[in-house]
């Protein structure tokens, strides 16, 4: 069982809050550095290994700058995501634009910069040459369907909407052969928080095969194969990590045994979100009030218009009361939101240190989709953001959300 640390003191925290208020989310800069270090030198066995961003994660320029700096690429999915890129310097191929029901302006900002455009149906080979011409380089979205079973978020590929099914991929290939498409993708993404390291495993025999069959089919040689991201995290303290090296190490041996042996050699891209940033980010907040009635409430000044995961998907996010860190986790909370809705809570029956008002609570694991699932019910406003640097300062990446935001765009 892996203690969950937070790597700042109260003293920070109350340093930092003089001069703005909680709540805000504070992301772990070194750590980040170093993870994405860790998943990189893990496929480094892959010729030209890149690892894109998913942007919708954790969606601040600062961050992709950050992730840039070594190399990392961005995978968007929207219009203000590509807008993103620009912001952070990322251009060209170091783009992966995966959308869905896309519209057309989307497809034409996406060629405008040059990122690889990875189509999630056959008629959008149409729709893309219409909007915007075909680009040199096209890359598919593979919906394996009855061949993969399902994934708790995603769900079963079956029912999924996402991607093309097998037979469409070999057709959509040679269509784009036919109209003159030089160079050529292949894209899944079939999980998400998934901690198993045989589900990545499996998925990447299936795309590997397939690719082989396209080589002899179609006469295409694949020059990447993008595995997707949906590598879990330990949310829980009970729950181990995915072994990046064995994760790495494994899908080496099926590369070499399915595609090097056949003379193919595709990269190999990853387009990982959550476990990226995930761990690193952390939600702090203050305990505003104690309530006592069936149960035992405290009311923390976040909600979950800062952290939806747990009202949505009941998801655990682990709690850490700065300052009693050691004390014993003996009394029985729901840690609990202002939402005018009974799920804005981000712990139920959670063993805690006794809580006073005032107390600086730390929710973990809110790096990937925390702030990014933010909204703004109930007149909620959206936290700020924070760097946490090497030498403990606080460096401010997005500033919190005024009354003026909220109302600007109102005509009355
Ligand atoms: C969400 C998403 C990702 C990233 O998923 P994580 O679980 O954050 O790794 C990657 N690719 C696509 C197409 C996605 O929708």
């Amino acid at each position: 069982m892996a203690e969950k640390k937070v790597p700042f003191t109260k003293q920070q925290i109350e340093e930092l809050t003089k001069k703005y208020p909680t709540p805000f989310h504070i992301y772990d800069k070194k750590a980040i550095l170093e993870n994405a270090g860790r998943l990189q030198k893990a496929f480094s066995w892959a010729p030209e290994f890149r690892e894109y961003f998913a942007v919708k994660a954790l969606p601040n320029p600062s961050v992709m700058k950050l992730l840039k700096s070594i190399g990392i690429g961005a995978d968007c999915s929207s219009y203000t995501e590509l807008m993103l890129c620009d912001m952070a310097g990322i251009s060209g191929e170091n783009i992966m634009f995966t959308s869905n029901e896309t519209p057309a302006m989307e497809y034409q900002k996406a060629k405008e910069q040059g990122a690889v455009i990875n189509l999630d149906d056959i008629t959008h080979i149409d729709f893309l040459e219409q909007a915007a011409g075909l680009p040199e380089l096209i890359c598919f979205r593979y919906n394996p369907g009855p061949l993969k079973g399902g994934n708790a978020i995603i769900g079963n590929p079956e029912d999924a909407k996402y991607g093309l099914t097998r037979e469409q991929m070999f057709e959509a290939y040679s269509i784009c052969k036919a109209k003159g498409v030089k160079r050529f993708g292949m894209h899944t993404m079939v999980a998400s928080n998934e901690l198993n390291v045989d589900y990545f495993v499996e998925t990447a025999v299936i795309l590997f095969e397939m690719a082989a069959e396209i080589a002899e089919k179609v006469g295409i040689e694949l020059e990447f194969i993008n595995l997707g991201g949906g590598i879990g995290i330990p949310y829980k303290p009970e729950q181990e990590a995915v072994n990046l090296e064995v994760l790495g190490e494994k899908i080496k041996e099926k590369y070499e045994g399915i595609l090097a042996s056949k003379g193919l050699k595709p990269k190999i891209y990853l387009e990982c979100g959550r476990v990226i940033t995930g761990p690193y980010g952390y939600l702090v907040t203050q305990a505003v009030h104690e309530k006592k009635i069936y149960k035992n409430y405290v009311g923390v000044d976040a909600c979950m218009a800062n952290l939806m995961r747990p009202g949505m998907y009941g998801a655990y996010h682990h709690i850490t009361v700065l300052g009693k860190e050691n004390a014993p986790a003996d009394t029985v909370y729901d840690v609990v939101g202002s939402l005018c809705e009974n799920n804005d809570k981000f712990a139920v029956d959670r063993k805690l240190p006794v809580l006073e008002k005032g107390d600086f609570i730390a929710i973990h694991d809110t790096g990937a989709h925390g702030h990014a699932m933010g909204f703004n019910y109930n007149g909620k406003l959206r936290s700020a953001e924070f760097f946490l640097n090497e030498d403990g300062s606080f460096e401010m990446i997005r500033r919190a959300e005024t009354p003026e935001d909220y109302f600007t765009t109102l005509k009355f």
